[in-house]
């Protein structure tokens, strides 16, 4: 299948001491006061990380998927919320990367991947969830500038973003075949950000709802021909849905991580409750299903790197298999510490809200049978 490249490993090993020494003793309090944080950012601009899927050429790390799966499942292990600014940064800017002209790359690219632009991917309407032709969102073309009308809701890093790649009807009567994809920048004439949603987990990764009044999109901010946005967005998820299994590993081997800990300290019935076989074998059941997701991962990201026919069809196994290893492990984890486990002052009840999300975003995992189930029978 594959074996880490020693340059993989020392970039594997720089991103988990910069999480350990600065990221995991903010994670709680991230969370707790659901507040985005800038300084993580500022601080993975510095090192080079908000660029990892964008080309040398134009300015980024060189988009390699392997590299950005590892970044994102070591800051998950301690911060999920602060690996969804390295997650969303590529899932903004991969349609540009994917289906841009040399004059939009150029424009925009530099600056997602030096992270003094922030990205954001807007698909999902009230009304088009898991069913993306559904879209109401309406582009017309008027002159050298199309206007946009319509909403997006849950729109991840909404609130901080400068561009949104949005989905829109150009043409209504073609179905799926009759949405265009737009690089919008917020500060276009028209460009509104509504409510910014309460979750139940990632709360210091801010989503909000967006709105387009009228919204005055310059015509060459077209990406690829009018009508193939839903395949831009295709494209896009499958290169991103790796992202998302290499986030649910990171958490569930945080949570891990973390019941290993507190086992060995907790005393019950005289002895450290990690000497009782049923817990190390619940332990070892999660630390298989950890390694099983995180092989698939990386090499549905290597898929990726190689532009293989069988990435989406992969891509989509990785994210089903890790996010359920995900939500199983953290819960648990939470199950070793039990009453404590329950209790905020420990992180077990964190990483399973944090885990939970990665089921439902990017394609729920319905969603990804239907992926998985349709390239089966192709
Ligand atoms: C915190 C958060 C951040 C998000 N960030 C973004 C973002 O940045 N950009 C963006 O565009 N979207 C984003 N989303 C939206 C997310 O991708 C959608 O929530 C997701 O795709 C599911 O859509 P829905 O919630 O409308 O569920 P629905 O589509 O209403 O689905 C409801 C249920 O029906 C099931 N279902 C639907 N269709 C089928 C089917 N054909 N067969 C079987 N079961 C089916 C689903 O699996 C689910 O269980 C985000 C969501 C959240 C909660």
């Amino acid at each position: 299948m594959f074996q880490l490249t020693e340059e993989v490993k020392a970039f594997r090993d720089m991103v988990r001491r910069m999480t350990r020494e600065k990221i995991a003793p903010r994670a709680a309090e991230i969370d707790r006061k659901g507040e985005y944080p800038a300084d993580i950012k500022e601080m993975f601009c510095k090192a080079g990380l908000m660029g990892l899927s964008v080309p040398e050429a134009y300015g980024g790390q060189g988009g390699s998927h392997i590299n950005l799966c590892i970044a994102v499942e070591e800051v998950a292990r301690a911060c999920t919320a602060s690996s969804l600014i390295l997650q969303v940064q590529s899932l903004g800017t991969m349609p540009i990367v994917l289906s841009g002209n040399d004059e939009q790359k150029r424009r925009y690219l530099p600056k997602l991947a030096s992270g003094e632009y922030i990205a954001s991917f807007g698909l999902t309407e009230p009304n088009a969830g898991s069913d993306a032709s559904a879209t109401q969102t309406k582009a017309v073309l008027r002159g050298d500038r199309y206007i946009l009308n319509g909403s997006k809701h849950f729109i991840s890093n909404g609130p901080v973003a400068d561009t949104t790649v949005v989905f829109a009807m150009t043409d209504p009567t073609q179905g799926v075949k009759g949405i265009s994809a737009f690089i919008v920048e917020s500060k276009f004439p028209g460009y509104r950000r509504g409510k910014i949603e309460k979750t139940m987990g990632i709360r210091g990764a801010p989503t909000c709802e967006i709105y387009f009044e009228d919204c005055e999109v310059p015509a060459e901010n077209l990406l690829g021909l009018a009508g193939t946005g839903f395949v831009i967005a295709m494209k896009t998820l499958d290169t991103s849905r790796p992202v998302i299994a290499a986030q649910a590993v990171g958490i569930a081997q945080g949570a891990l991580d973390s019941a290993i800990e507190y086992s060995k300290m907790r005393i019950q019935f005289g002895r450290p409750i990690s000497s009782f076989q049923g817990l190390q074998w619940m332990m070892a059941d999660m630390a298989a299903q950890i390694e099983a997701a995180r092989m698939l991962t990386y090499h549905a990201a290597i898929l990726i790197d190689t532009e293989d026919p069988k990435k989406s069809y992969m891509s989509a196994c990785a994210k089903l298999i890790a996010s359920d290893t995900a939500m199983r492990v953290t819960t648990d984890a939470l199950q070793i510490a039990a009453g404590y486990g329950y209790s905020v002052e420990y992180p077990f009840e964190r990483y399973m809200r944090d885990a939970k999300i990665t089921q439902i975003y990017e394609g729920t995992n319905q969603i990804q049978k239907i992926v998985i189930a349709n390239s089966l029978l192709k």
